[in-house]
C-alpha cells in the first residue's frame, strides 16, 4: 500500500462510518465521497462515471463482463478471447459462452494474431472480443488499441483487462474499450477492491444478487475505504507516469537482462524482443535441478521470485500462456518470474542478478 493509498484508506474509515445506501446524512455523505471517487477514476480513465461499476476486484470485473456478455447475447453469437487471457477471463469464458467461444491464437512473440481477428471480423459479428492490455507472466503488451479500432469499426463490443497495465503505463485511450477491467492491489491500492466499465445498455446483469447498490448492477455494501484508496493510489501512480518516472525502470529492466544474458549464457528472456512491461522479466533458466530450485534458492537469498503465474503459483501445468505461444514444455519448466515495483531500485536488479550468478556456480561446483 503506497502511503497515498495508506493514507486514503485511514481516513475514510474515520470520516464515513455511513453506508452509502442509507437514508440518513451519514448515508448521504458516505454516497457523495462514492459518487466523486467514480467521477475522478472516470476522468483518469477517460470515459463516463456512470459507466463505471465498483467491485472486489478483477477477478470478479472480468467474470461480470463475460456473463454480461453472454446473457445479452443469449449464446447466438461467438465470444472471442485470446488465448493468454488470465484465468479470470478464459474461465468465465468457457462457462458462460459454451461452444461460442473462440481462442484467438497467440505468436510466438505472445501477441494474438492481428490477422485471425481482421480476416474473421469481415465475415462474422461476435458478440465480444477480448484482449487484455499486458501479459501478467511475459509482460508483453497486447495490441490492444488496433483491436478496439478495428471492432469499433465493425460495431462489436472490446473487451480489456487492464489489471496489468493501469498504474504502469498510461491510460490514455484506456477508458474506450467498451468493456475494461482492473483492481486496486496492482498499483499500489489495497487488496479485494476493483472496477469494471461496462456499457448502460443493454442494461447489466447482475453476477450477485441481494441488494440496490450500483444502481441494481452489482448488489453489495461497497467497499468506500478500498474504493477512495484505489483512486488515491491510480493517481499518485499518474503523476508519477506523467513525470516520465517508468522511463529509468524500464533502463534498469533492460541492463539487467542484458547482463544476466551476458553472464550467463543459457537464459533466454521470454518475448525478448517485444515491448514488454519495464517490470516483468520471464526468463527461461539454465537447468540447477528440479522445477522450483531456483524458486528455492533466491527466496533465501531474500528475492521472492515466480515460476508461472503468481495467481496459480503451486499450480505444476504448464502455463497456458506459454503453451499458447509455443513453447517446448522442457522449456517451459524452466521459466523464472521476476516482477519489481516502483519502488524498486536499480542497485536491487544488480544484487538479483549477482546472486543468481552465484547460485549457478554454487550449483555447478557441487555437481563437479
Ligand atoms: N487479470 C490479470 C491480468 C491479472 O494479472 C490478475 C491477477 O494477478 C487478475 C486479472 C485477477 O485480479 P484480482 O486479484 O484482483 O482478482
Amino acid at each position: 500500500l503506497i502511503p497515498e493509498a495508506r493514507q486514503a484508506w485511514l481516513e475514510a474509515t474515520e470520516k464515513y462510518a455511513g453506508n452509502p445506501s442509507s437514508p440518513h446524512r451519514l448515508g448521504l455523505r458516505a454516497e457523495a465521497a462514492l459518487d466523486e471517487a467514480r467521477e475522478r477514476l472516470a476522468a483518469m480513465l477517460g470515459c463516463a462515471a456512470g459507466d463505471l461499476l465498483w467491485t472486489s476486484g478483477a477477478t470478479e470485473s472480468n467474470n461480470l463482463a463475460l456473463y454480461q456478455c453472454a446473457s445479452a447475447a443469449g449464446n447466438r453469437a461467438g465470444v472471442w478471447v485470446s488465448a493468454t487471457e488470465h484465468p479470470s477471463v478464459l474461465q468465465p469464458a468457457r462457462r458462460h459462452t459454451g461452444a461460442a467461444l473462440s481462442l484467438i491464437p497467440a505468436q510466438p512473440d505472445g501477441r494474438p494474431d492481428l490477422d485471425w481477428v481482421q480476416s474473421r471480423l469481415r465475415r462474422s459479428r461476435p458478440a465480444l472480443v477480448a484482449v487484455m492490455a499486458a501479459n501478467n507472466e511475459t509482460g508483453v503488451l497486447q495490441p490492444w488499441k488496433e483491436i478496439l479500432e478495428l471492432c469499433r469499426e465493425r460495431g462489436v463490443p472490446f473487451f480489456c483487462d487492464a489489471v496489468q497495465w493501469l498504474g504502469k503505463l498510461p491510460a490514455v485511450g484506456l477508458g474506450e474499450c467498451d468493456y475494461l477491467s482492473g483492481c486496486a492491489h496492482k498499483f499500489g491500492g489495497p487488496r479485494g477492491v476493483g472496477f469494471l466499465k461496462v456499457p448502460r445498455k443493454p442494461r447489466a446483469k447482475s453476477l450477485l444478487h441481494g441488494g440496490p447498490q450500483e444502481d441494481g448492477r452489482r448488489a453489495g455494501t461497497e467497499n468506500l475505504p478500498g474504493i477512495l484508496s484505489l483512486v488515491a493510489a491510480l493517481a499518485a501512480r499518474g503523476k508519477v507516469l506523467d513525470a516520465g518516472g517508468h522511463h529509468a525502470r524500464q533502463s534498469w529492466k533492460d541492463a539487467f537482462e542484458l547482463a544476466l544474458k551476458s553472464r550467463l549464457p543459457e537464459v533466454k528472456i521470454i518475448a525478448e524482443c517485444e515491448k514488454r512491461l519495464w517490470n516483468t522479466v520471464s526468463a527461461v533458466m539454465p537447468p540447477i535441478g528440479p522445477q522450483q530450485r531456483w524458486v528455492v534458492k533466491l527466496d533465501k537469498a531474500g528475492f521472492a521470485v515466480s515460476t508461472g503465474s503468481a495467481c496459480s503459483s503451486g499450480n505444476e501445468k504448464m502455463s497456458h500462456v506459454l503453451e499458447a505461444m509455443g513453447l517446448a514444455p522442457s522449456e517451459a519448466a524452466r521459466v523464472v518470474r521476476f516482477s519489481s515495483g516502483w519502488e524498486t531500485t536499480r542497485e536491487e536488479w544488480e544484487t538479483l542478478l549477482d546472486a543468481m550468478v552465484g547460485i549457478h556456480a554454487g550449483v555447478a561446483k557441487k555437481s563437479v
